[in-house]
């Protein structure tokens, strides 16, 4: 039968020793500094976000997927998910009016509210047409659909997840310069694609949402 030889196990016992201790210390750690809670609202923005916070932190957004953003209500379990929020990063320029009004009444004091397409464009430079026109005040918040726009909401939610959570700042920056090469090089597939079209036949046939 063959035996293990002692400084062997005296090695392996202090491994697992250590590696329990790190753990332990692991654990405190996170308690000690929980991981940012994000509310977003739809998922265009939900995405940016996870992609810039990346592990660093918790994000849950409230109008679930295939509902219509502009008719969502929030229901009464999005009060204590707003009340939790670290921050709360919303589109804007009037898509969420209903949960807006709720994170203003509910959320904690020092919580800030990102309204992203508000930050993006100033006031004259909102767009209004068919779907929204300027009698009704509210402009079209698609903001999301212009890769040069969505470049500036990465650059926003980076800015505020580095001043919020300083730790990870070099990591969000990391994450964004990422996201914004890959959008990058999406702006220039489209355009080369519709490149290919003659001008005449350039028509975009497209359902709302
Ligand atoms: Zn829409």
């Amino acid at each position: 039968m063959s035996k293990m030889p002692v400084n062997l196990c005296i090695t392996l016992a202090l491994v697992l020793t250590l590696i329990f201790l790190q753990n332990l210390l692991l654990a405190a750690d996170t308690q000690q500094h929980p991981k940012p809670f994000i509310v977003t609202s739809v998922s265009p923005i939900t995405n940016i976000v996870r992609n810039i916070g990346g592990t660093h932190i918790h994000v849950i957004g409230i109008v679930p997927d295939g509902t219509d953003s502009h008719t969502f209500e929030p229901i009464p379990s999005d009060i204590k998910t707003l009340q939790a929020a670290d921050m709360i990063i919303v589109n804007g320029l009037d898509l969420e009016l209903p949960t807006l009004k709720l994170a203003e009444k509910v959320k904690k004091t020092k919580t800030t509210i990102l309204q992203l397409g508000n930050r993006t464009l100033k006031e004259e430079d909102w767009q209004y047409d068919f779907s929204f026109p300027r009698e009704h005040g509210h402009p079209n918040p698609h903001l999301w659909l212009n890769i040069e726009l969505v470049m500036r909401y990465v650059e926003i939610i980076k800015e505020n997840l580095s001043t919020l959570d300083p730790a990870n700042k070099e990591s969000y920056q990391k994450n964004a310069a990422t996201l914004l090469a890959k959008l990058q090089k999406l702006d220039q597939a489209i355009f080369g694609c519709v490149g290919t079209i003659p001008i005449n036949n350039r028509k975009l046939v497209t359902y709302h949402q």
